[in-house]
């Protein structure tokens, strides 16, 4: 299967093939036809399975069309909404790219920047917007976007959505935009509450997609875990911190209590780092986030819940210090990483109480993660070296180093 079999506009094929996309992957050889055809879609899809251009696709097909048939296009015709202002730039782009060579506009609309290049935008013409909720609305009730014109609404991340409590803000929409509409629904993770959303907002009809991908993770991520008493994982992070001194590095812990223990850990080994948790009020979280954000300190530990539904930017490095206690949020943990056509890499710190989370989550990603052998005389120096010493973990490594080398030397 090719995208040629699809007989897409030649002008959008053009774009398809500059991009490098060769083959649909099996998300988009899924949906695209249905979208073709008019229809709606509910898809659950995470990151990394293409699923951006599996609805960019015929999205600027349809648009186009119509804009070749009828140069009387104005107002936005297609909306895409998204949690994330990451996110919005993302598709955004891709849409862009995609569409270079047809006359299908698109524009991200997100809050943060100046609105008056935005307005100027939408007076000119926009075909596709990309938009968090709260710009958006912003401007529907200022009366510089109509959306009268709306006949496809696409939601993506749906469930990252609804972690930041945009419901009501979806819900208002459905009311602005006309009924007889497409929807396309997408989410990563699907539950009652995902499900309701979904079904209130797409037809009867919708063709259901339930796409569980043989990786559910980006495939540009490689995954390695480690085998370590629970006591000893502070001296691996450590050593992870310092191997990996110009990388951002995002830890998750189990709990709040545990995030500021390995915080003062690593203050002890005089790494500095900062903590995101829920006992944090939104503008102490936001103030966290952007030091992290612009670079200014390597380190960041988190928990789940405070990590979901926030605009974690992306990282090089996550580290999962503490197993997460369903499978599921391994996925939204290391989707942290390797977004885009950036490689990440994700490690995870397994005590022999965590093995059975251990399975659980291979088998819900569907593959084995890679070991990470720890050099028995290495594990066992780093077992025996305590806080008390006073040595960093670095300065113990190079002395075990050069006793190795004086006693190589000796056996010469
Ligand atoms: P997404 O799931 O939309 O975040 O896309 C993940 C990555 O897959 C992006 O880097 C895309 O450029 C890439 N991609 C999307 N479709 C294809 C395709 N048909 N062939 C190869 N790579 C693709």
């Amino acid at each position: 299967m090719k995208f040629n079999d699809y007989n897409l506009h030649p002008q959008l094929q053009k774009g398809i093939e500059k991009a490098g996309l060769k083959k649909p992957t099996d998300i988009q050889f899924k949906v695209i036809p249905h979208i073709l055809k008019g229809e709606d879609v509910l898809a659950v899809a995470q990151t990394g399975t293409g699923k951006t251009a599996a609805f960019a696709i015929p999205v600027l097909h349809q648009l186009h069309v119509q804009k070749q048939r009828s140069r009387r296009q104005d107002g936005v015709r297609c909306l895409v909404m998204v949690p994330t202002h990451e996110l919005a730039l993302q598709v955004a782009e891709v849409f862009d790219k995609l569409g270079k060579h047809t006359a299908v506009k698109t524009l991200a609309l997100i809050g943060g920047v100046d609105q008056a290049p935005q307005i100027a935008s939408l007076e000119k013409g926009v075909d596709v917007l990309v938009a968090t909720p709260g710009r958006l609305f912003d401007l529907i009730s200022q009366g510089h976007m109509r959306t009268s014109r709306i006949q496809m609404l696409i939601l993506d991340e749906a469930d990252h959505m609804l972690d930041l409590g945009f419901i009501h803000d979806i819900r208002d929409l459905q009311r602005k935009i006309p009924r007889n509409r497409q929807t396309m629904f997408f989410s990563a993770t699907i539950n009652g509450r995902i499900k309701k959303l979904a079904y209130n907002l797409v037809s009867k009809d919708a063709i259901r997609i339930q796409f569980s991908p043989k990786d559910p993770v980006s495939k540009n991520v490689d995954h390695f875990v480690s085998f370590v008493e629970m006591d000893d994982k502070r001296f691996f992070l450590e050593r992870v911190i310092r191997e990996h001194s110009n990388s951002k590095v995002l830890v998750f812990v189990r709990t709040k209590v545990r995030a500021e223990r390995v915080a003062k850990a690593m203050e002890r080994v005089n790494i500095e780092s900062l903590t995101l948790h829920g006992d944090k009020d939104q503008k102490a979280r936001n103030e966290v986030l952007n030091t992290f954000k612009r670079g200014h300190i390597q380190v960041l530990i988190a928990t789940d819940i405070s990590a979901r539904g926030i605009d974690i930017p992306n990282v090089e490095y996550v580290v999962n210090y503490d197993l997460p206690d369903k499978a599921e949020n391994y996925v939204h943990r290391v989707g942290r990483t390797g977004r885009a056509k950036n490689r990440g890499q994700a490690v995870s710190f397994c005590s022999p109480d965590e093995k059975d989370m251990l399975k659980e989550i291979e088998a819900f990603i569907n593959k084995p993660i890679d070991r990470l052998e720890v050099d028995s005389l290495e594990y066992k120096n780093m077992r025996l070296m305590s806080d008390e010493s006073g040595m960093t973990l670095k300065d113990m490594m190079k002395e075990i180093e050069e006793i190795e080398e004086r006693d190589r030397k000796k056996r010469k």
